[in-house]
């Protein structure tokens, strides 16, 4: 419970929220509705509910605000700045917003009639055009429907072909230490074993620890390139020139590739396989887990694993193929989606890329890893930068500059969010003690930087000053809820409410 001196348990507006179960009173209903007609008890063959449903009973202004005030309760990119390192959250252009929302596009359904939906079908295949293109790749499989699912994508159709070249006995993955926790978790996912392999004291994977476990039983190797580390990793055509010399395929994980777009061919860095997420790169919402949306970009040898549907051109303008055997010859592994993928997501992201231009795109990524570097080179005296040199779009830092101050890199995240700020991302990647890792992205201004940088170095002063360990330790004060026990929450969590456990 926040501490809190007023009588309601308020603060301000901001408002003490029951659950939902706990407003109401028994019979009060938001609509009017007839009474109900007649059940025939006999078609529900015994069915028929014998207690009451069990949902509050509310007005309809008592929904409205309930959830309106959950609403202001969330902090997003709509609402301040949110450095989270990783996982790119960049400003969702209201253009592209529009876009999404027009009535031609909005109103379809996925069962109509193919003749009707060609607008639709334009949509994905000029995005699909896109990613293509930009990528320097031949395929792309649009319906992943997050970055882990187009990882999980991608390894089923390098599992595919080597299961159709009698390499069924490729089933080792080789993983940086560096890498997101979705990459094993995709490999696992997808039947292999999972293998790491250490990086450099400079950020970057160890080539030749990398080269020594290469073997005949490596199916692939998985990359991330910037990585997480927020660093580019320079060695890269020799990483890919040893995988393929060694039968093995090259899965990039594409989830920081906003800060490349534009300026490199992935093609020409010898990747096989790239999920790009749609909701990083290309701007669209990350909604609460999602939708978000993982296009996979394909290399020639695995084009044809791709899964269904995909969409084609032929003499009667565009077809949508949901079936291998209309499929062309191709060896579909199978799908991996309910219909056709995110196309909510690909209209916002079609929408920006066409605002955007090649060159606006080339310019966003430019201004990331520029945005990403001021917040280097302001705080790198304060805090403590990981790794020399500059960074791509991302830059991280170890907890060195708390040593001895009794306060953690948590603390001083949770310090920040009394500031106002979403605190970066912690503890990750694991390569680090204590990493604080940041990404403003290309669509913060200086203002907000310079702001940001400063709240940083005085809560960093006052650490170094000593003696504020405990007030580090008591934040977030201003928040609704203060610190949870977050172990407690994931070993027990108590997902349902019953009636009377209100406490
Ligand atoms: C975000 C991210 C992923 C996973 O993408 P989702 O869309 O969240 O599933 C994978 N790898 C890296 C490096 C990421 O930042």
């Amino acid at each position: 419970m926040a501490e809190t001196t007023t009588f309601s348990g308020n603060r301000a507006l901001q408002i003490e929220e029951p659950l939902i179960f706990e407003l109401g009173s028994a019979g009060r209903v938001g609509v009017d509705v007839a009474d109900a007609p007649p059940v025939d008890e006999d078609r529900l063959s015994g069915l028929r509910r014998k207690a009451p449903i069990g949902l509050p009973d509310l007005s309809e202004p008592q929904v409205v605000r309930h959830y309106t005030r959950l609403s202001q309760k969330n902090y997003g990119i709509d609402t301040g700045f949110y450095p989270l390192g990783s996982c790119t959250m960049k400003h969702n252009p209201r253009l592209s917003e529009k876009m999404a929302r027009l009535p031609g596009l909005v109103d379809l359904h996925p069962f109509q009639p193919q003749k009707t939906v060609q607008g639709a079908l334009e949509v994905i295949d000029t995005l699909a055009h896109w990613l293509k293109g930009l990528t320097g790749m031949p395929a792309v499989a649009m319906s992943p429907a997050a970055g882990a699912h187009g990882e999980w994508c991608g390894l089923m159709a390098i599992r595919a072909y080597h299961d159709d070249h009698g390499e069924n006995h490729r089933r080792r993955v080789l993983v940086p230490e560096s890498a997101h926790g979705t990459n094993p978790a995709s490999a696992a996912m997808c039947g292999y074993s999972v293998d790491p392999v250490p990086a450099t004291d400079r950020g970057r994977v160890d080539v030749a620890a990398l080269k020594a476990k290469l073997g005949p039983d490596v199916a692939c190797i998985m990359v991330t390139n910037p990585n997480t580390c927020g660093l580019f990793e320079d060695e890269i055509l020799e990483i890919a020139e040893a995988t393929h010399a060694a039968g093995a395929f090259f899965y990039c994980d594409g989830a920081n590739y906003n800060a490349i777009v534009g300026r490199v061919k992935v093609a020409d860095l010898g990747v096989d396989a790239m999920h790009i997420n749609l909701h990083k790169t290309f701007s669209t919402p990350h909604g609460g887990g999602g939708p978000g949306a993982g296009p996979t970009v394909l290399s020639e040898k695995l084009a044809p694993y791709a899964p269904l549907p995909f969409v084609v051109h032929d003499g009667d303008g565009l077809r949508m193929v949901e079936h291998p055997e209309s499929s062309g010859g191709a060896k579909p592994f199978g799908r991996v989606k309910g219909y056709h993928g995110q196309f909510g997501v690909f209209i916002r992201a079609l929408a920006y890329i066409l605002s955007m231009g090649s060159d606006g795109l080339r310019q966003a990524s430019s201004d990331a890893v520029l945005n990403a570097n001021y917040l280097l080179a302001r705080l790198g005296g304060t805090l403590t930068p990981s790794f020399e040199g500059p960074c791509m779009h991302e830059a991280l830092f170890d907890d060195r500059f708390l040593k001895d101050s009794g306060v953690t890199t948590l603390d001083f995240a949770k310090a920040l969010i009394d500031e106002g700020f979403h605190p970066m991302t912690m503890y990750f990647p694991l390569v680090v003690h204590g990493a604080l890792l940041m990404e403003p992205t290309e669509t913060e201004s200086k203002e907000t930087l310079d702001g940001y940088v400063e709240v940083v170095k005085a809560l960093a002063a006052k650490a170094a000053a000593g003696g504020a360990a405990d007030e580090f330790k008591a934040a977030p004060k201003y928040t609704p809820r203060r610190r949870l026990d977050e172990t407690q929450a994931a070993r027990s969590p108590v997902l349902r409410w019953k009636p009377g456990s209100n406490a």
